[in-house]
Formats: C-alpha cells, structure tokens, sequence
C-alpha cells in the first residue's frame, strides 16, 4: 500500500458501497485487459449486491477481448444520462485526466469517489484510494478487496479477474510477478474458468488487418544505443494503408521489445495533434521515469506518455535522448 491504511480504506469503501443507491465505475481511455478485467469484475460484484451499476466506457472494446461476462452492458460517456452518481469508482487508473474529458465530468460531479489502481505513479485522486503498487494488476488488488470484505467471487468475475492479471503480467512473465500472483491465479481457476476460451481470445485471435499493422510498423525499427534501443513508429497513414484500428497498434511494443539484445522498446504513434508514447524495458530501464517526462506515466517496465505536438521525428529525437541519459546512469 503506497499512504493509506488498506483496512481504513477498506471499511470506507464497504461503507461507501453500502450506502449508495446508483455507483458508476470506469476506467482509462483505450482499454486494456487490466482495466476491462478490473470493471467486468467489479460490474459482477456489484450486481450480485444488486446495486444499480453504470459501466462507463470510453472506446471501443478491442475483439481480444468481447468474451468478458458483463461486456455489453457498457455505455458510453454520451450516453450517460444521470448528472451526479453516488460513488464513482475509478479502476487501474492512475490519475484523474486519465478517464478523459467526459468521465472526469462524471467523476468531479459524483457524491462520493474511489480509486482502486496498482500503477506506482497514482495520485491519489479520489475520496477513498486503494492503491497497491506492489500488484501486478489492479485485477489483484481487487481479488484483495473482494477477499477482505468477504465478497464472494463466481465464475464470471473469476474469469474477469483472471483476464486482468494475465495480461498485466504478460502471460506471468513480467518482474512484477511475486508468489501471491500465482496464488490468487490458482484460486481464480478453482472457478472453473474456461482457461483455453481466455487465452485463445487474448493472445490468439490477431485480425489480418492488425497483423499488416505489425509488419509496416516494423519495417520502420530503428536501433540506438547498441541496438539496446529499438523504436517503430506507427503513423495515420499507416492505419488507412492496412485498414486496422487505432487498438490494433497494441501488442507492437512488446514485439520489438522482445528482440534479442533489446532493453527498451519505443513505440511512436501518430494521432491528429498529438504523438502517443509507448515504452517497455526488459531488465533495468524505468519506463515510468521517462514517460513521466513526457506528460504520462505507468509502471518500471511498461509506461506511456503523450507529446502534446504531431511531429514524430521531434518525439523521436525527444525520447532517444531521454533514454539515453537513463543509460549513462
Ligand atoms: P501503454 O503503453 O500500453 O499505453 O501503457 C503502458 C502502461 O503505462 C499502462 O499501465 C498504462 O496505464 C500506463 N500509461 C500509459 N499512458 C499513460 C499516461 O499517459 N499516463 C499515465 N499515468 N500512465 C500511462
Ligand atoms: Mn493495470
């Protein structure tokens, strides 16, 4: 736990959940398994509890990814018609903008706010914060919430719960894995979780389109440092080329950072007035540290970052520096 007394926390979350009548929860813009995994479970508990629950999202959910249980009971920000809910609780979310222009709305304007997150940059943005920088995923925090208030899981929110700690961990192979993640792993299969329906959605299923995303983006690898530094860049044109998604860029990052030799991975994506980052590192580069250099944030070996300008051999120039000063310390 970063500040907060968990158990504190906790009996203001039971608290919080007890009284109020109608609860929203969201999480960060383009989402990813952690954070879908983290609300379907939440979604379920909830709904068990029968309180009136509003899943907020604010993009598309990527295909990987529409075998989650409560999936299409989401709404989008417009239309969200209550002006002020109960409680708001923000899931894997590091800080407030993070839920975009609209949610935050919903957010600000809520009675009551919680923020259960794993990421070691949170800011502790709500009324009651929930914040375990030791979790591989906001998925295990939960499993720790539910576990504490004796909420019981079922199969459904086993499934959600599982899907948001193997993803975070990349299939239990991150640094970020410790023996209490393979124990709450163990417990989520005891549900009788369909673990070959999960994997084969998650890590098997990539469109024809997003493969022809992958293999342009990686014509464009440059490599700095040694070759201990590979970047590809992702651009608009390179979406209309092949017809894949603004989401089909995910998984590119941990490709290239998968090459032999390579310590950090850099993607560079293109968007109308902005540049996004994307970093991963294998063994001993902080993602986190560089990323928060340009407006973001994340974990040691995973982060992301924003370049408030679309000049993509400017953001180049910008993080190769940047990365570079990490390497000389
Ligand atoms: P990705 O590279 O997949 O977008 O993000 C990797 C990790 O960094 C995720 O855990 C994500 O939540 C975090 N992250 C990405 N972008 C940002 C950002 O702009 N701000 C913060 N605080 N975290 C980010
Ligand atoms: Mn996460």
């Amino acid at each position: 736990m970063k500040t907060n007394d968990f158990q504190t926390e906790l009996s203001n979350l039971q608290i919080a959940i007890d009284s109020a009548k109608s609860i929203a929860i969201a999480s960060h813009l383009s989402p990813d398994g952690d954070n879908l995994g983290s609300i379907n479970a939440m979604y379920g508990m909830l709904t068990n509890l029968e309180k009136d629950t509003t899943f907020i999202l604010n993009d598309e959910v990527p295909q990987s990814f529409k075998f989650l249980p409560f999936i299409d009971e989401f709404k989008s920000p417009d239309e969200i018609k209550e002006k002020s809910f109960d409680l708001f609780i923000a899931l894997d979310c590091g800080d407030m903008n993070r839920l975009g222009d609209q949610v935050k709305k919903i957010f600000l304007s809520s009675k009551n706010t919680v923020n259960i997150d794993h990421h070691n940059t949170n800011d502790f943005f709500a009324d009651i914060n929930i914040v375990d920088v030791e979790a591989t995923a906001t998925c295990e925090v939960l499993f720790d919430v539910f576990k504490n208030l004796k909420l019981y899981l079922d199969k459904k929110i086993a499934t959600s719960l599982y899907t948001g700690i193997s993803t975070d961990t990349g299939s239990f192979k991150y640094d970020s894995v410790r023996p209490k993640t393979f124990e709450i792993a163990a417990e989520l299969l005891k549900f009788k979780i369909n673990f070959n329906e999960i994997n084969t959605c998650i890590y098997q299923t990539r469109s024809k389109e997003k493969t022809d995303l992958l293999v342009r983006s990686l014509n464009s690898i440059k490599y700095f440092n040694d070759d201990k530094i590979a970047l590809v860049k992702v651009t608009i044109d390179d979406l209309k080329k092949t017809g894949a998604k603004k989401m089909d860029s995910d998984g590119i990052v941990e490709f290239v950072r998968d090459i032999e030799g390579v310590e950090v991975a850099v993607l560079l994506k293109e968007k109308e007035n902005a540049v996004r980052l994307s970093m991963r590192s294998k063994s001993f580069i902080n993602c986190s540290k560089v990323a928060s250099k340009f407006n973001g944030g994340g974990h040691i070996r995973a982060a992301g970052g924003t370049f408030h300008h679309n000049d993509l051999d400017k953001a180049e120039k910008d993080v190769i520096s940047a990365l570079m000063e990490e390497f000389d310390q």
